[in-house]
């Protein structure tokens, strides 16, 4: 299929937001067909209504972007050895911390099997799960952990502890105190901790399956938008309400689903956090000299050379069979070890750095191999502090 890139802009229209609004542009890639793209067109549209408020433009690669850009694509996924992906969606770049609006995406992917979307075309889940899908590119279940919303991960029990979406719960469970929100618990990367219980709150839009088409986008998730946030229209959402659970389960209904909407499907995407345009690389007094060696990299000043390390790290997940990419894997290493840099400043060689690449690339392959959940940022900066401490005392050949 051969269609030209084209960008749809959905403009929030909510009395509520001041000019400017928010919008969603999608730019569709190829791949979809026309109905296909309309769905992305009315998904963009919804999440217009919930979201007012514009967001500070935000620079991504030399380009000034309003709001968000969803680059869309349709693409052969199925037939490379990847039988059980259905796609990738998620915010690719976010926000500095620094900006006033922290964290929220500025830019984000929604990439699908081609053979996928026409079978959900036919089921009528199209609109569903491509809305389902935007909302997490807009954050939802994407940036909970990032944005310290999330208790008790790790237990059977994670909850969502934003004061809206807490709030709204409270009035869903008719008790009107705000509660921590129950978070899926289980099902691999792409599922765990990026949606709500699937057996708490089962057709609502962001719970983690999708069965037919008419989920409601409830008060809950767009409060939850609000905690992340965004300003936000709560009167924009669907009437819902907390199934009963005993008629649920007369109806069969919370068997496990068999093909929950992300089930080994949806490949996470881990985003790169943005700078300010102003920002100032900060001042390390005394690192101007070089080492002995001639070869100290002052991080944070300059990338550290991982992408050698990257390369032998994949190879080794080929031979081991795992079928990880490098696509796959290295927007995570070279985040995981940006957020040690960024936040730690520490200063190491770029033979050290290239090592830790490698190592890292084999953890967080495995982790996709085995759809489990990524790598926790901490553990890995406490391996690389425990790594750097016997680095100077290694034998090490180049
Ligand atoms: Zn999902």
């Amino acid at each position: 299929m051969t269609t030209p890139i084209r960008t749809y802009r959905a403009v929030s229209t909510s009395r509520l937001a001041e000019s400017p609004t928010f919008s969603i542009a999608v730019t569709f890639l190829g791949g979809l067909t026309e109905s296909q793209q309309s769905a992305f067109e009315h998904a963009a549209y919804r999440w217009t209504r919930v979201i007012v408020g514009a967001l500070p433009a935000a620079d991504v690669d030399g380009q000034s972007i309003d709001n968000i850009v969803i680059l869309a694509q349709g693409v052969p996924i199925h037939g490379h050895g990847l039988e059980g992906i259905m796609g990738q969606a998620g915010p690719t770049h976010l926000r500095a911390e620094s900006s006033s609006a922290a964290l929220l995406p500025a830019k984000g992917v929604m990439t699908f099997d081609a053979a996928d979307l026409a079978m959900m075309e036919e089921g009528g889940t199209l609109f569903d799960v491509i809305t389902h899908e935007m909302g997490h590119v807009l954050g939802i279940g994407t940036l909970w952990a990032d944005k310290g919303l999330l208790r008790d991960l790790g237990t059977s029990n994670p909850t969502f502890v934003g004061a809206g979406a807490m709030q709204e719960y409270g009035k869903l469970l008719g008790t009107g105190q705000p509660t921590p929100v129950p978070v899926e618990s289980t099902g691999g990367t792409g599922t765990a901790y990026r949606h709500w219980r699937r057996t708490v709150f089962h057709y609502e839009l962001m719970s983690s399956s999708i069965a037919g088409p008419g989920h409601p986008l409830s008060r809950m998730t767009v409060a939850s938008l609000g905690d992340l946030g965004y300003q936000v229209d709560l009167d924009a959402a669907d009437a819902y309400e907390l199934p009963d659970p005993l008629t649920l389960a007369q109806a069969g209904v919370l068997v496990p689903h068999t093909a929950p909407i992300d089930a080994g499907a949806m490949l996470p995407v881990l985003p790169v956090v943005l700078r300010q345009p102003t920002y100032v690389e900060p001042q390390v007094p005394g690192i101007e000299g070089t080492t002995e060696e001639g070869r100290m990299v002052i991080s944070g000043f300059q990338p550290p050379p991982i992408t050698g390390g990257i390369k032998r790290g994949v190879k080794r997940l080929e031979d081991a069979q795992l079928h990880v990419t490098h696509e796959s894997v290295r927007p995570e290493v070279v985040r995981l070890i940006n957020s040690y840099i960024e936040t730690r400043e520490r200063r190491h060689t770029d033979h050290f750095w290239d090592v830790m690449a490698e190592i890292i690339t084999i953890a967080v392959g495995a982790r996709i191999a085995d759809k489990e959940p990524p790598l926790n940022k901490e553990e890995v900066w406490d391996y690389i502090d425990v790594t750097a401490v016997f680095w100077n005392t290694w034998n090490h050949p180049r």
